[in-house]
């Protein structure tokens, strides 16, 4: 494996980085005053326009999308160090239209998309226009089994029209004025006739269709995340065009599969970035704070939280790095033991991490003062979003329990 950054992506990370200095860090504050202070807490701020407008006409925008058609065509190694310096703040990845849940919208409408839908929906999120939600998780079933799904998407009698029926939460994004598109999962087949995996189907829902009713928006340890926010949705009778259904119907899981691979490496890319900046911030801090007469710097137990700091997020990255390699060199099914690892070792290493730097700034440490309280919560959400940690252990192994032992390997040495 070489790590070695091509020179594409040097050239992109010394401008994203530059980008990031000159407006991303001193806009982070001007961010949330904006949403705190403005007539609608779920309009996107103007601050947030401005900076996209300038991402853009610098050429750093939809970097995320390998299709070169669509996107920059870079390859998931090429991504990660980019995708790493925009996770460093909660407001970034937006600004370079490279942020969650959109980049997974977006690239299963490249991948599964008919002509038009792509027209209709996947050109203005391109250009940042919309915003949109993914719709798998519900409130009354154990969601990590996506088979668990009830929601409904039936065929109407006329067959022009699909009726969909349903109750989901945790929709992220779709408190956004401007979220206007759902990709939503449902059963085609409730009866159960098909096998396991082939009874459900995505189709592509507008929000603004009679029948899809926003409830409320969820908190996540008290922060709303406005503008985006996290719905609890009701979809009842809401009729949709038979053209709207993504690839064909029972297709459902096996976009799941697809989108959820590079969605969940790109977290973990953006987790390290959250882990360097809260190491960063904590050795900042430290250097200039004094207890006992000396700088807590020099205090051991502080110097041992640096030291395992460091040494975490350079096993985090190195494994991230490994498993995006992999996904370019074999593909994203080859790869999915270490795209289940990756996505429980990141979001845990950057826990730790910040869990360190809070305890070093004292008080400040969770207050509103430094970013460090609002990443812990993001950092928390991915132990459960995308699959909880259980479920990508089940994963890895079982992938490891199938692997034929080495011949001499599998002998006891007393045999
Ligand atoms: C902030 C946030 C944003 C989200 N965004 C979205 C979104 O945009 N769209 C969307 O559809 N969903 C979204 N989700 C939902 C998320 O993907 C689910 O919460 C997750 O898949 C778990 O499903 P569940 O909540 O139904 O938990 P359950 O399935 O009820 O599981 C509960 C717990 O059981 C344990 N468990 C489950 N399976 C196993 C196993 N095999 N072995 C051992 N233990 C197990 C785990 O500890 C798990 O946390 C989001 C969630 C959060 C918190």
């Amino acid at each position: 494996m070489i790590f070695e950054f091509s020179e594409k992506t040097r050239d992109y990370l010394a401008r994203i980085e530059a980008f990031m200095e000159e407006l991303v860090y001193p806009n982070e504050k001007t961010f949330y005053e904006q949403v705190a202070s403005g007539e609608d807490r779920w309009s996107t701020p103007p601050i947030m326009e401005e900076l996209k407008v300038e991402a853009r006409a610098r050429g750093l925008w939809n970097l995320f999308l390998p299709d070169s058609e669509y996107g920059a065509g870079l390859t998931n190694l090429e991504y990660a160090p980019l995708c790493e310096v925009m996770g460093r703040s909660l407001i970034a990845p937006e600004i370079f239209n490279c942020n969650a849940p959109d980049t997974g919208n977006m690239e299963v409408l490249v991948r599964y998309g008919s002509e038009e839908q792509k027209e209709r929906w996947l050109r203005p999120l391109l250009d940042g226009e919309i915003r949109s939600a993914f719709c798998m998780t519900e409130p009354d079933v154990a969601s990590s089994d996506a088979t668990n799904i009830q929601a409904s998407i039936e065929r109407s009698s006329a067959g022009d029209e699909y009726v969909v029926n349903g109750r989901k939460w945790w929709s992220t994004g779709a408190g956004n004025r401007r979220c206007k598109i759902s990709i939503f999962m449902g059963k085609t087949d409730p009866e159960g006739n098909l096998p396991r995996h082939e009874q459900q189907s995505m189709i592509l829902v507008p929000l603004d269709t009679p029948g899809v009713k926003i409830e409320r928006t969820l908190s996540v340890f008290g922060y709303d995340e406005a503008p985006h926010g996290h719905a609890e949705i009701s979809f009842t009778d809401v009729r949709v065009p038979a053209e709207n259904i993504l690839w064909d119907e029972g297709k459902g899981f096996a976009i799941a599969q697809g989108r959820l691979g590079p969605g969940r490496i790109h977290h973990c890319m953006r987790q390290i970035g959250v882990a360097e900046r809260a190491l960063e911030l904590m050795c900042e801090r430290v250097k200039n704070r004094e207890a006992f007469g000396k700088p807590l710097a020099e205090q051991g137990v502080i110097m041992e939280w640096i030291a395992d700091s460091r040494m975490e997020i350079e096993q985090a990255r190195l494994l991230t790095l490994k498993a995006a390699h992999m996904m370019d060199t074999v593909g994203n099914k080859e790869a999915r033991s270490e795209i289940a690892q990756i996505k429980v070792v990141a979001p845990n290493a950057t826990l730790r991490v910040l869990d360190r730097a809070i305890q070093a700034f004292g008080g400040a440490g969770v207050s509103a003062d430094t970013p460090l309280a609002a990443f812990w919560a993001e950092s928390r959400i991915l132990r459960l979003a995308d699959g909880p940690d259980e479920v990508h252990r089940a994963a890895v192994a079982r992938l490891e329990l199938k692997k034929e032992p080495r011949v001499g390997a599998a002998q006891n040495r007393n045999q």
